[in-house]
């Protein structure tokens, strides 16, 4: 049995990822701060598993993280914890720089005070989640993908703090030795994502008779990735990943932006019919573009399915249409107030 610090695991894929380590009879520790979008009935099904530690902290708060590491002899950090929505990085993006850089340099220097006292601890391993954000984007209609050796080239608040953090955990591992991984993916869809997101906010704004707010055309290409192919690759990178690498995580599924929202329509019209028998495409209208909105991710993650024998499971289309159907199951979801009523759900412990 494994024993893991997982921060962020309240939110959409460290919940995913903590689940799926239980799962397999590990131990986790999950340090949240529950910020808005943090949602502690995403794992309200495991609340009261004995190998489950819930702490409600800050990643910023290095004493606590140290703590954490020395009381339950962790053999592993694995870092989700972050301001993640890029529109919010634009309006407000010092809250980005605390948490996602400052933040990660606290859990790098706990994991230093950690293991200079674990001298016996060979195999930690701090792994640092990120996105492929940091490599800034790539010209439609063409067949580059980003890999492991893409130059960092970031355009948003949330990117630069991203990458900022990537860089911080090289620097940890070349010039103090931690054991340190890095997983770069691209976006994530599936349950228990905060409804902010693209695909739960506009299922939230086709089921309100709302617009569907698609920015510019639509035209902005995303590689989608299933979020339980995204917590596999980072287990693979953990288990079996080179110290000091980087690893590229990718669905192998571009899709535009407009084709996305488009497919929720037609899923939602097959699944939850309208009344009046039209379509939900008929609320799709175009805003005014993101500001440096990036034009197109993808994903070439012939490393990781090499080096790890990583590899996406599942069909896009049928794992979207279940994903959209767990939304319709699952209407709390798409609830601004939801994590209020889930407080009692799960019992908080404060362990030190
Ligand atoms: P999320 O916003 O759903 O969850 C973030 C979690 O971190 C929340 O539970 C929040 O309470 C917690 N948190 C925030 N600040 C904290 C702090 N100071 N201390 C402790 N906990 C804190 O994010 P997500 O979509 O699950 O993304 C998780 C990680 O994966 C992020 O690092 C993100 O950059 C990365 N990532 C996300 C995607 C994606 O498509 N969502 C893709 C690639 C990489």
């Amino acid at each position: 049995m494994k024993i893991y610090l997982v921060t962020g695991g309240c939110g959409f894929i460290g919940s995913n990822f903590v689940r799926q380590e239980l799962a397999k009879g590990n131990r986790v520790v999950n340090l949240d701060i529950l910020s808005y979008a943090a949602n502690q009935n995403n794992l309200a099904d495991i609340a009261n598993d004995k190998n489950y530690i819930f702490v409600h902290g800050d990643i910023c708060d290095q004493k606590r993280v140290s703590e954490l590491l020395h009381t339950y002899n962790v053999d592993a950090l694995i870092n989700f914890a972050a301001e993640s929505h890029v529109d919010n990085s634009i309006t407000g993006p010092e809250i980005f720089i605390t948490t996602n850089i400052l933040g990660t340099y606290r859990l790098l220097a706990a994991a230093m005070d950690y293991l200079h006292y674990k001298k016996q601890k060979h195999d930690f391993r701090f792994l640092h989640v990120s996105t492929d954000e940091v490599y800034g984007d790539l010209p439609l209609n063409t067949a580059d993908r980003f890999t492991e050796e893409t130059p960092y080239h970031p355009s948003s608040p949330y990117s630069a703090s991203k990458a900022a953090s990537d860089h911080l955990v090289h620097a940890w591992n070349r010039t103090y030795g931690l054991p340190t991984i890095i997983t770069n993916c691209s976006n994530n869809y599936g349950p228990y994502q905060y409804h902010e997101k693209l695909i739960p906010h506009m299922i939230k704004c086709a089921l309100h008779g709302k617009d569907l707010p698609v920015y510019g055309r639509g035209e902005n290409v995303r590689d989608w990735i299933y979020v339980g192919d995204h917590c596999r690759g980072i287990a693979l990178a953990l288990e079996q990943g080179t110290i000091g690498e980087t690893y590229c995580l990718g669905g192998n599924s571009e899709r535009r932006n407009i084709d996305i929202v488009k497919t929720i329509c037609t899923t939602l019209d097959n699944l939850r019919p309208k009344a009046d028998g039209t379509s939900y495409a008929s609320q799709i209208n175009f805003v005014t573009d993101r500001l440096g909105h990036d034009l197109r991710y993808a994903i070439d993650d012939t490393k990781a399915r090499t080096e790890l024998g990583y590899m996406t499971d599942i069909v896009f289309e049928e794992r979207f249409k279940q994903t959209v159907q767990w939304y319709l199951d699952h209407p709390q979801w798409l609830k601004s107030d939801a994590p209020a009523l889930f407080k009692q759900a799960v019992s908080v412990t404060e362990t030190v």
